[in-house]
């Protein structure tokens, strides 16, 4: 197996997340990459590539980015693994328990494959709600036109846009004029990349912005299972960082690495 060379690798930006290689039956599936690891790739050993902290320094830190608004646990549990054999410094992904839980699930499976390093758990804030990582798509699917094209379902990378045309009870598939458009964005597939906005021709959807609960980012940091956090701040507001930095308290002193994002 090669190592990234990249200094990051942005799943936000790429195109879509992995395949979902635990989404059930963990234990067989995870028999299944064992096994198609063990038999294809040589994974260096951890004691073989340099620590988190040391690649910082020599400036060969490489992470992994979940994406601050990607809530898809399964995918970022999947992710989670594959990068972690592949070496990675860090995992960066979204100040969430579950997703936490996730990143950790996936470097354990990872770490129970091979003797790899484990990488960092990174949780990403913000401090206002103009960062564009912070924010998710939305519209009501009842209020599209229904002879439209759906652009918005083709042009998603995270495949975060599911529509379905349902017939009323008294309607044949010959005349469904009557039907309705269901389903529309799924919200936790939804990292807010905006492509679907620009792509609509009624210009039906919605940006959603919303910033990070600082009590919950808090209790994330106390745990164990985190090591770094990433603040998005424009800089311009100090007040906000400020009121940000203070709701994190004491919190903050469990962390490794604190990262300022503008
Ligand atoms: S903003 Fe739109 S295109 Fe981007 S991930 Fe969300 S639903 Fe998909
Ligand atoms: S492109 Fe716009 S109008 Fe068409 S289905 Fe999507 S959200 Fe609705």
């Amino acid at each position: 197996m090669l190592l990234p060379t990249a200094s990051s690798f942005d799943l936000g930006s790429s195109s879509l997340p992995a395949p979902s290689l635990l989404r059930s039956d963990a234990d067989g599936h995870l028999r299944t990459v064992k096994t198609l690891v063990r038999s294809t790739v040589k994974i260096p050993p951890a004691s073989a590539l340099p620590s988190p902290i040391l690649s910082l320094r020599l400036g060969n830190w490489v992470k992994l980015i979940c994406g601050a608004s990607f809530e898809d646990a399964a995918d970022v549990r999947n992710l989670s693994l594959v990068y972690t054999l592949a070496g990675v410094d860090c995992i960066d992904c979204a100040a969430d328990a579950p997703v936490v839980n996730a990143v950790n699930e996936g470097i354990e499976a990872a770490m129970s494959i091979a003797m790899v390093k484990r990488p960092w758990v990174m949780i990403s804030v913000n401090d206002d709600e103009e960062d564009l990582h912070f924010r998710k798509a939305e519209f009501d699917p009842e209020d599209c036109p229904s002879d439209c094209p759906r652009p918005c379902e083709k042009v998603c990378p995270a495949n975060a846009i599911s529509l379905q045309w349902v017939l009323q009870e008294d309607e044949t598939e010959q005349n469904n004029r009557l039907g309705q458009l269901k389903g529309g964005v799924i919200t936790e597939r939804c990292y807010g990349c905006g492509r679907c906005f620009s792509a609509c021709p009624y210009d039906r959807i919605r940006a959603l912005s919303y910033v990070r609960d600082p009590t919950t980012t808090s209790k994330l940091l106390q745990r164990n299972d985190v090591d770094a956090i990433e603040i998005h701040t424009r800089g311009r507001r100090t007040d906000l960082f400020n009121d940000l930095w203070d709701s994190l308290g004491d919190s903050i002193e469990n962390v490794k690495l604190v990262a300022l994002v503008k």
